[in-house]
């Protein structure tokens, strides 16, 4: 017991263990956001990214949560393509961060032409900007309109031969099961901090106990059929329900999306688990931060910390957040 101080009575000071040390390298260690929809949010938003330290970031353009009109046309995706196009440059010379772009044929509702997007978009690849496709993935069920598997399928299977022939990574969206609920809001409100008319959900075209897994081993068998190497494929959105499988019995990466654990319950501790379970090496985390969705610019810096609290080693969160990401999308260390 150290009694050197001069208070009163002991206080807590009176007791603390001298042994422990903050590991300060973790205060300014840069990361990297290798999926979020930043560019939908707003200028504040993306300053907290560079406030925080974020070095780069992947801002995805794929996805039907933007395109007004229902059904879905090539047109309307290619239209959010070319818009992330226009403001790229911008966004980087405004925060400093590095910010490169997916581009994909997201599978969550049903595009009326889509082999007109297949088309393009061997030349949006080439572009020293885009570098990933996607989000994809086939997607159990639909919103406005069902959309075949074996469509589906042929669509992911088609950017993952692009992916190859261009020497891109993947990211997938793999399906989560949603976390429990303590309770069920009353049916017109649909999901509070969601901007989706969950209404409109179709039918599953995939039927089984576990329709989410099934989706994500169907995405694999794309990626072995397209040629491409499991190492270029991302799986975001992982979670313990398909963790073990992508770890053990393929080479994906995994990415831990954090940014809205109020929907999806994946946190910090899932992170921390994998890790310890199967080391670093092929581990990220996302925040999948978007403008319409209740999420939280500051998940990734957060999670740093938390990792550490969790027993991480500095060492291994620094694989984690910057140099995977850096090696796998290739950003300028
Ligand atoms: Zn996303």
């Amino acid at each position: 017991m150290d009694s050197s101080y001069p208070t009163k009575r002991p206080t807590d000071a009176t007791y603390v263990d001298d042994d422990f040390e903050p590991p300060t390298e973790l205060l300014n260690l840069p990361w990297i956001d290798i999926h979020n929809h930043a560019h939908t949010l707003s200028w504040e938003d993306r300053e907290r990214y560079a406030l925080s330290g974020c070095e780069g970031m992947v801002m995805v353009s794929s996805g039907y949560h933007w395109t007004p009109y229902k059904p879905v046309r090539a047109d309307d995706v290619r239209f959010l393509w070319d818009d992330a196009i226009n403001r790229r440059a911008a966004i980087e010379r405004n925060h400093f961060f590095e910010a490169n772009l997916g581009l994909g044929v997201h599978t969550g509702v049903r595009i009326e032409n889509p082999d007109e997007l297949l088309e393009a978009m061997a030349d949006y690849c080439a572009l020293e900007e885009v570098v990933a496709i996607g989000e994809t993935g086939v997607t159990p069920s639909q919103h406005v309109e069902r959309w075949g598997l074996d469509e589906q399928r042929a669509i992911v299977e088609t950017q993952m031969e692009l992916a190859d022939a261009h020497d891109l990574p993947v990211l997938l969206h793999t399906p989560n099961l949603s976390a429990d609920t303590k309770r069920s809001y009353r049916p017109e409100v649909h999901t509070p901090g969601y901007e989706k008319n969950s209404g409109l959900g179709q039918k599953p075209v995939i039927e089984g106990d576990n329709p989410e897994l099934e989706a994500v081993k169907i995405d694999v068998e794309a990626a072995r059929d397209a040629g491409l190497d499991e190492e270029q494929v991302v799986a975001s959105h992982a979670d313990p329900n398909n963790t073990a499988y992508l770890m053990e019995e393929t080479d994906c990466y995994l990415s831990f999306t954090i940014g809205h654990s109020w929907l999806v319950g994946v946190t910090a501790a899932d992170v921390a688990d994998a890790i310890d379970e199967y080391g670093p090496e092929r581990i990220m985390i996302d925040t999948d931060c978007a403008n319409v969705l209740r999420t939280d610019p500051f998940a990734l810096k957060r999670a740093i910390f938390e990792l550490y609290r969790y027993g991480i080693d500095p060492v291994d969160i620094r694989q984690v957040v910057v140099e995977n990401p850096r090696d796998v999308f290739d950003f300028s260390a």
